[in-house]
């Protein structure tokens, strides 16, 4: 049992020795990971070393004296072996995951670090967070790292964080405080933290609006609207009313720039000075308008008169009952542009024609699903374009090439194409059984739904995997239709050969097939705090396998190599 599920790993092992014995070394890597919590991907070295013979080459590196504390400065300091380490760094993202140890689900962190924090020529590194420390090592902070270890996977290096390692905070996290200053900054200098901040602006939109109090007792008169310089545009919010136009070119001091979801968005308050402001040179509204307007690829949960030209793909409408018991009616379909696809919801009525060419607004964005999606709630945000803006796209295979590290470090997106090396099948791949209670679809466990209890269940296939790009990864989940086409058999197929030959053999034969393959996946992204996942709607192995290839070619000359 221990030996299948460590297989790759073994046989890792085997390659640097070979006279082991592949039963106690998959009872090593159980070890590490029950008594040590290091997963065996970690603990390959440590293994390696473990059943290395005595003289050999690689044994000479490991008789090491023990490691003593290594100060440093750099990651290009740090050796393969390193262990006890001190480094100060900046956390550049941290994510986490749950992760079966001994049993039982645990939170293993994971993210980037930059060596060097306080000067600019910085290195980026990946780490691994075994002790839970996610509390002192929040995005944005300088940290320093005791105690740490470098770990090595395919000529990659990064940093292990183990339960014994010490983090101490030299600067805190979360956004960037802005230095205050009465110098106007850029737009883009405004948007990259928080704080206070004067700028000089032309103001692209203004309109009144409503915040409706939380606790029921009525809503608050503010202005909203957007600004834009050379740099950028951003959104404002008022709390008093304002005696301004579009078009008119301010200078606003004592503003707050505060983050609404993942968007900055400029306060105005009591002690804000608005006053209008002369400078021939600025640019004028359209100009700044042009400039404003965004691709899809650009949509962050949170945004706010977002302006964006769009082919429209499907548009459906479906009733629905208000809060008040009125019906009402919400159209929505599908959208993209030649930067990807998103979701259109209106919320006032909208015929739209499939292939036709709009663009949209004051289009607001709203996480659904994990991802953004635009929203419009007046029927004059809409333009319908009578010339196509962008030549002709094929919404059936519209797929836009991501690398997987600007994937998992940006907003989720819909429509992408990317490629990685499968370095997990997790378990949860197979034949799984659904909740068949209306609208749940939860996967059972031994016959139970967490909500409905008992179920007799309706059976899927899927497969679970990560894929990585060597820098970073990301969970693949693959469903039913797109796991039948990637493997070649159906769920009818998958079913007869798991009841004749076992679950842990189809298994160990999908392990077989995928572990190590670069696949190119097709489907959608999305990042939360819980890392990255990829949805996939189509995928393929990109090479195959030696022995594969070889076979390709005596099919096809009919030769024997
Ligand atoms: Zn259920």
């Amino acid at each position: 049992m221990s030996e299948d599920k460590y297989d790759t790993e073994v046989r890792l092992v085997l390659q640097e020795c070979k006279d082991a014995n592949p039963e106690e070394v998959a009872k090593e890597f159980e070890r590490y990971e029950n008594e040590f919590l290091i997963p065996p991907r970690d603990a390959l070295r440590s293994v390696v070393r473990k059943f290395m013979e005595p003289g050999s080459d690689a044994d000479k590196t490991v008789r090491a004296p023990a490691p003593s504390v290594k100060k440093v400065s750099k990651f290009s300091e740090l050796g393969s072996n390193d262990r006890n380490v001190t480094i100060e760094v900046l956390v550049v993202s941290y994510n986490s995951r749950a992760q079966q140890v001994r049993g039982e689900e645990r939170q293993i962190g994971f993210g980037f670090i930059e060596d060097s924090p306080w000067d600019g020529e910085r290195q980026r590194w990946e780490f691994k967070d075994w002790g839970n420390k996610s509390q002192d090592l929040a995005a944005g902070s300088v940290v320093r790292l005791d105690g740490v270890s470098v770990n090595e996977w395919n000529d990659k290096k990064s940093i292990n964080i183990n339960q014994t390692s010490r983090v101490s905070v030299l600067k805190e996290g979360g956004a960037p405080t802005l230095a205050p200053t009465n110098e106007p900054v850029t737009i883009e200098d405004a948007s990259r933290g928080e704080g206070t901040v004067a700028i000089v602006a032309r103001v692209l939109a203004v309109r009144p609006d409503q915040i409706v109090r939380r606790d029921g007792s009525g809503s608050i008169d503010v202005m909203r609207g957007r600004l834009g310089d050379q740099t950028g545009t951003m959104g404002f919010l008022s709390w008093k009313a304002l005696d301004i136009s579009e078009g008119d070119l301010v200078k606003i001091e004592n503003a707050q720039v505060k983050r609404f979801r993942d968007t900055p968005e400029i306060n105005i308050g009591d002690f804000t000075k608005i006053e209008p402001y002369h400078d021939g040179a600025f640019p004028e509204a359209e100009t700044l308008q042009a400039n404003s307007s965004c691709t899809i690829k650009d949509l962050r949960n949170g945004m706010r008169d977002v302006e964006v030209t769009l082919q429209v793909v499907d548009w459906n409408s479906r009733s629905y009952t208000k809060k008040t018991g009125e019906n009402g009616v919400i159209h929505s379909g599908e959208v993209q542009d030649p930067s990807g696809k998103c979701r259109l919801t209106s919320w006032v009525e909208m015929e739209l024609e499939a292939g036709s060419f709009i663009r949209i607004q004051r289009a607001r964005v709203q996480a659904w699903q994990g991802s953004p999606d635009l929203v419009i709630d007046q029927a004059e945000q809409l333009e319908i374009l009578s010339e196509a803006p962008f030549g002709p796209i094929d919404a059936s295979n519209h797929w836009v090439e991501e690398n997987l590290d600007d994937l998992t470090s940006g907003g989720s997106r819909r429509s992408i194409s990317t490629t990685g090396r499968i370095v997990s099948l997790r378990a949860g791949s197979g034949i799984i059984l659904r909740c068949t209670q209306e609208g749940c679809r939860r996967v059972l466990r031994d016959g139970v739904c967490g909500i409905h209890g008992e179920d007799t269940g309706e059976e899927d296939l899927r497969l679970m995997m990560v894929l990585d790009s060597g820098v970073s990864n990301a969970s693949l989940i693959v469903s039913r239709a797109p796991t039948e086409a990637l493997i070649g058999m159906t769920l009818d197929d998958v079913r007869k050969e798991v009841s004749s030959n076992g679950k842990e053999a189809f298994h160990t034969s999908m392990k077989d097939r995928f572990l190590g393959q670069r696949m190119r996946v097709m489907g959608r992204s999305i990042n939360d705090d819980q890392g990255c996942m990829i949805v996939a709607e189509e995928l393929n192995v990109m090479e195959a396998d030696p022995e594969g290839i070889a076979n390709a070619v005596i099919d096809r000359w009919e030769v024997v190599l």
